[in-house]
């Protein structure tokens, strides 16, 4: 088999191997004809297959459609035992806004739209390419079916991750669309489709989508809500259920909105009002979504609630203070609270130490572990089961250094800091 890069002439790859031996670089193994494909192919060379996405992709930490700090790998070893291998990392000429891993590369995004890929499948990291996006960043970015879905300043781009690897042609947008409302606030993209929310000088909000993002020109979008206070958008997507919501409130309460793409009829929205809510809801805070449970935080007490999507209802309160969170399962969030964090498993509180502050949200490493970037420049990694001993990360040496944004894939963190330093280490 032929080394399906294009400036590599290399023959007889082993199927069952993920590098090229010529090359090294990344293969992506079709399961029917075995026939190793470039990282971000999405079908295959040989037989057209549609490939899987790798349960090691991290599309988006808090843009895109799970919106948890889930990571689907299962760690076997815990935080005593495990270590920091560290594999390198990239400088960015300004603060790092967001991370995102597919196929094995780590895409680091700056604040001012500076994008640069990284291969993060071997010991050490190496840069692939760097390009612009041409205006600030506001929305974390998505990634969906081998392209890269962007919002700099008043603009939606589209950029074919294939087009990574020809290192003659400059990286292009696959399609540009302008938008009228700014800065877009956040990003989903699903079932070839993008929702993407405005924010107006005025302060009200719209949501709007945007079909048929996987051709080459998609249609126009179509504004779906619009008003002064909506939550942010989140999806469940499984083989069988693709659900996309969100939740809009005013004078007469707090509506839950759906859109279901379960069927092949097409797409099916409902909306339906939210009962026994405590209070208006916290808009700054992103809501999560498990199976049909929304989990969204209330401005009375800061109050982390669960709603059943089925019926509307507010079926269960959770801790309260609370200023970020992350779900390591259905009935059990990890908190950020004034002191540190709080283990709703083990309804503990775990203090972080004096003069120390969580950065962002935490993220959580399936049955193993929550981490946190703190201000220090640090990143911790607390054990889900027994918290009390972090094991530390130092992403930097310089005490200044705040991290901004986290991400996980398989036994692999990255970190991201203030100050355009991203790491990336390996947990062994
Ligand atoms: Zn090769
Ligand atoms: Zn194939």
């Amino acid at each position: 088999m032929n080394c399906p890069y294009l400036d590599c002439n290399y023959r007889k790859i082993q199927t069952d191997t993920i590098h090229c031996p010529d090359c090294s670089r990344y293969l992506k193994t079709c399961e029917r004809c075995s026939s190793p494909n470039r990282a971000f192919a999405v079908y295959c060379c040989e037989c057209g297959k549609l490939l899987p996405e790798s349960d090691a992709d991290w599309p988006a930490f808090k843009g895109g459609w799970q919106r948890l700090g889930l990571n689907r790998f299962v760690l076997n070893r815990r935080i005593p035992e495990l270590g920091t291998g560290e594999m390198g990392g990239i400088q960015l000429s300004d603060p790092c806004k967001s991370l995102l891993i597919c196929d094995r590369h780590l895409f680091a995004i700056s604040q001012s739209g500076e994008i640069k890929v990284a291969d993060i499948s071997q010991n050490h990291i190496r840069e692939v390419t760097s390009f612009h996006a041409g205006g600030n960043i506001y929305a974390m970015p998505v990634i969906e079916r081998g392209s890269l879905y962007m919002a700099a300043e008043k603009e939606l781009l589209a950029y074919s991750l294939g087009n990574l690897f020809s290192q003659k042609a400059p990286v292009i947008p696959r399609w540009e669309i302008s938008s009228d409302g700014t800065p877009i606030r956040e990003l989903l993209a699903f079932q070839n489709r993008l929702f993407f929310t405005l924010t107006y000088p005025d302060r009200h909000h719209e949501i709007h989508a945007l079909d048929s993002i996987r051709s080459v020109q998609p249609k126009p979008p179509e504004k779906l809500c619009a008003g002064p206070r909506l939550s942010s958008i989140a999806g469940h997507y499984t083989e069988k259920v693709k659900k996309v919501y969100f939740l809009s409130e005013d004078q007469i309460g707090l509506r839950l909105h759906l859109t279901d793409y379960s069927k092949n009829s097409g797409a099916e929205a409902v909306s339906l009002m939210v009962k026994g809510a405590p209070s208006p809801f916290r808009e700054r805070v992103p809501i999560a979504v498990i199976g049909a449970r929304i989990f969204l935080v209330f401005r009375k007490e800061e109050t982390l609630c669960r709603l059943d999507a089925n019926t509307g209802e507010v079926d269960r309160q959770f801790c309260k203070n609370i200023r970020e969170f992350a779900m390591a399962g259905i009935n059990d969030p990890v908190a950020t609270i004034s002191e540190g964090l709080f283990f709703q498993r083990i309804n503990k509180k775990v203090d972080i130490g004096n003069n120390q502050t969580i950065k962002g949200s935490p993220l959580i490493l399936k049955d193993c572990a929550v981490v946190v970037g703190m201000r220090d420049g640090n990143v911790h990694l607390y054990d889900l089961h027994n918290p009390a001993l972090p094991l530390i990360w130092s992403v930097s040496e310089h005490s200044d250094e705040e991290i901004t944004v986290l991400a996980a894939s398989q036994n692999i963190i990255a970190a991201g800091n203030d100050k355009g330093r991203v790491r990336v280490c390996r947990l062994v």
